[in-house]
């Protein structure tokens, strides 16, 4: 795709968007069935194309990328009326009589940029927040998961009004040319590394961003939890996708005894979940690439392994592994894993597991298991993470009224119901005053002593 072409799209759907087509709610909400329908009548192709990409199995495509986009689309379909009904404002006294209220208005024409790993749900989550907000976008899914932005460019055009909405396929080359563009937004999903240089060229636009980052989110278990339960969960979340997920438990933290405790209770759980020998699961994925493999092979090096560790490089299979001795400096400790590496660090207690959280970046989420509830408030006023989830791992992303998102370098914005919707939308300020009686009278000049007093006395007792 040239360079002219790619401004052609982005000019096409401004023009779409200036001719108001995105704005009416009949429109917006026939963008979200063609969503829903593309989603249920392809199902099978979006399965087929993660198999694909990432060796995913069908169900877990359902439970992670296909329900969490209809669940979506289902809320805000019910929400759009409201989400979209002007707000009224209170206004003070001194401005009344008068009306005050706010429009949530679109914001044009938006670029919603989405990684490889949940290659469905983080493309579709931003767009639809972007149409119910009535917005036209222009989306570009991630060449590292080939089939399904395929299945994209290809299905897309078939249920969404092709005015208003187009896929851009490409690498890096397309999105420096789309990022040369003027958007409105630009909803960014993926690493820290690319998540700046889409600043950088947000910026020459004054074009406002969403970046949606990875990082290390850390796990901390104590022994007030059933340690059988909470190894399930963690192991979970540690292999579902293969430790290929942004909100990925990254390392444990725990006392000695609840270490010596949960290895061996982590490695019944990934036997529970994927059988004896994991590689021959259908239901356990694939690392995206060979260089990625290669990556993480090299940080099995940094630790003991006492759990899993086998590897297979011709198939991409990296087992559910779990690693003690790290250093603190060894990369595994100093990079985002993003595999099913899980490291565990052993610290004094709850105060020295906060304080090592703090030392470091804020984290996208925080997992902490246990029922000690002066342990919860102390680990919620002592850090700062995008999400925490206490007892449980990564479900807190699905759930529709949590507002998703970072917090310093795990990024910044949030979307998820009306989150998104509110990211996607310019909240105008209206005031309406008619002219007569004219109350302003009090505070023009000039300032006698009369409009002094009021502005000393009653205008701030009355704002
Ligand atoms: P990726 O390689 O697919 O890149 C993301 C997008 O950036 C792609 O669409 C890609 O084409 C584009 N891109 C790559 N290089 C570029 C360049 N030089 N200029 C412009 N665009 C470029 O995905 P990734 O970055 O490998 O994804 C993994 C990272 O994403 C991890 O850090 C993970 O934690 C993070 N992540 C965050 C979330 C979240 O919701 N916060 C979700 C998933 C992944």
């Amino acid at each position: 795709m040239t360079s002219e072409h790619i401004a052609g799209i982005v000019a096409s759907r401004r023009k779409a968007f200036q001719d108001g087509i995105t704005k009416p709610l009949a429109w917006r909400r026939q963008q979200l069935n063609g969503i829903r329908s593309m989603l249920t009548e392809h199902a099978a192709e979006f399965e087929a194309a993660l198999a694909s990409d990432l060796r995913r199995s069908p169900t877990e495509t359902q439970l992670a990328e296909i329900n969490v986009i209809l669940a979506e689309v289902a809320h805000a379909m019910k929400s759009l009326r409201s989400w979209t009904a002007p707000r009224r404002v209170a206004l003070p006294l001194s401005l009344q009589p008068g009306r005050g209220w706010v429009i949530r208005e679109p914001l044009g024409v938006v670029l919603v940029i989405a990684p490889w790993n949940y290659p469905v749900q983080l493309l579709l989550g931003p767009v639809v927040a972007a149409l119910a907000a009535g917005n036209a976008v222009v989306l570009k899914p991630s060449e590292q998961a080939p089939a399904t932005s395929a299945a994209f460019a290809r299905l897309v055009p078939e249920y969404l009004d092709a005015r208003a909405v187009t896929v851009v396929e490409g690498a890096a080359a397309e999105t420096t040319v789309l990022l040369e563009q003027r958007f409105d937004h630009i909803f960014y999903t993926g690493s820290a590394r690319v998540g700046r240089i889409v600043a950088e060229a947000a910026a020459k636009h004054l074009t406002p961003v969403t970046l949606e980052l990875g990082g290390k989110s850390p796990v901390y278990v104590d022994d007030s939890v059933d340690l059988k339960a909470a190894a399930k969960r963690i192991a979970w979340g540690k292999s579902l996708n293969a430790g290929q997920t942004c909100v990925a438990p990254d390392y444990l933290m725990a006392t000695r005894e609840v270490i010596d405790a949960i290895v061996p209770l982590l490695d019944d759980a990934v036997r529970e979940l994927y059988g004896e020998d994991p590689q021959t699961s259908g239901d356990y994925a694939r690392i995206v690439n060979g260089q990625r493999f290669d990556r993480l092979t090299t940080l099995l090096g940094d630790g003991t392994v006492v759990s899993g560790g086998r590897t297979d490089a011709e198939d991409r299979y990296i087992a559910p592994t779990v690693l003690t001795d790290v250093a603190e400096d060894a990369p595994i400790m100093r990079e985002e894993i993003f595999g099913p590496l899980l490291p565990i660090v052993e610290v004094s207690g709850p105060d020295d597991a906060i304080a090592r959280i703090a030392a470091g970046e804020k984290p996208l989420a925080l997992y902490v298991f246990t029922n000690d509830e002066s342990v919860r408030r102390a680990f919620l006023r002592g850090t700062s993470s995008g999400a925490v989830a206490f007892n449980v791992a990564l479900v807190q992303q699905t759930v529709i009224g949590l507002p998703f998102g970072g917090v310093g370098q795990s990024g910044m914005g949030r979307y998820r119901g009306e989150a998104g919707f509110t990211t996607f939308s310019n909240e105008k300020a209206v005031l309406s005053k008619p002219l007569a009686p004219e109350s302003l009278a009090l505070i023009f000049p000039p300032y006698t002593k009369r409009v002094d007093s009021f502005a000393r006395g009653l205008l701030r007792r009355l704002s």
